[in-house]
């Protein structure tokens, strides 16, 4: 089966991705290699499908929208939350030598680890709670979070550089989620809704008795004041987006 070959016609026509290192990513990173063997069939399918444990590869067309929003170059330092399969962060890893991508299941995480490597991506993939970002590394140009989460993690936003982007479903239910941009520019964080979507949900793997640490307290209250203005309803985020 690894005899596959992506065809000739992948991706398919998106008229909304316009990057063309995006598309070339997308033309050379083998889907089929990162879905497991009952569904390689449907790899170059604009569809998401399932890798074991309840979680799912992202539909591709989604994969290239959160990419392209990061506007990564060869220099951008990128985590990814959710490792998964590993198919995204294959995607970065061909635009960028420097990314880092943290899953919670560890089973996952080295399955993920051991295909990227295989197929030469130098991804560091880590076990843990992404919620916690990887402070080590930080801070980073882009952050990809490719679960859902109820609200953005503090701890990401604060690992953000100046100009980075952070890119994350935010909803409380797999049915009302809303992919949004965060960007830190001159030192303040600005956000900006990008779509409708549908996520697996950001687990949260830590305790939430453990105490907050304290130097994210001011950066917890900027972003409660950039969602406070949003109440969750689909018409408000695309009243805003349009205005
Ligand atoms: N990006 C993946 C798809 C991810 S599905 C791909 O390209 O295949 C979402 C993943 O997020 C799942 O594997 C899930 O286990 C993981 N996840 C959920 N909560 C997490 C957390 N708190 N930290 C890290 N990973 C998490």
């Amino acid at each position: 089966m690894n005899e596959a070959k992506i065809p000739a016609h992948w991706p398919p026509h998106w008229p909304d991705i316009t990057d063309v290192t995006v598309r070339a990513a997308i033309a050379a990173v083998p889907r089929h290699r990162f879905v497991p063997p009952e569904h390689r069939n449907q790899a170059y399918e604009d569809m998401p499908l399932p890798i074991g444990r309840g979680q799912t590869i992202s539909q591709p067309y989604i994969v290239a929208l959160m990419t392209q929003a990061l506007r990564l170059t060869p220099a951008s330092r990128v985590l990814e939350i959710g490792t998964g399969s590993g198919y995204q962060a294959a995607i970065l890893a061909h635009i960028t030598p420097h990314v880092w991508s943290i899953e919670t299941l560890p089973d996952l995480a080295e399955t993920a680890r051991a295909r990227l490597h295989g197929l030469g991506y130098e991804v560091e993939v880590q076990g843990g709670d992404g919620r916690l970002g990887w402070p080590a590394q930080a801070p980073f140009d882009g952050i990809i979070v490719t679960a859902a989460a109820p609200d953005v993690p503090p701890a990401l936003a604060a690992q953000l550089a100046e100009g980075g982007r952070l890119i994350i479903p935010v909803g409380a239910s797999l049915w009302d989620q809303s992919l949004w941009l965060i960007e830190r520019v001159r030192g303040r964080l600005r956000r900006e809704l990008l779509a409708e979507v549908r996520f697996v949900p950001l687990v949260a793997t830590t305790s939430r008795d453990q105490p907050e640490d304290p130097a994210l307290t001011d950066v917890r209250r900027e972003l409660c004041e950039l969602f406070a203005a949003h109440s969750g309803r689909r018409s408000d985020s695309f009243d805003e987006r349009y205005l």
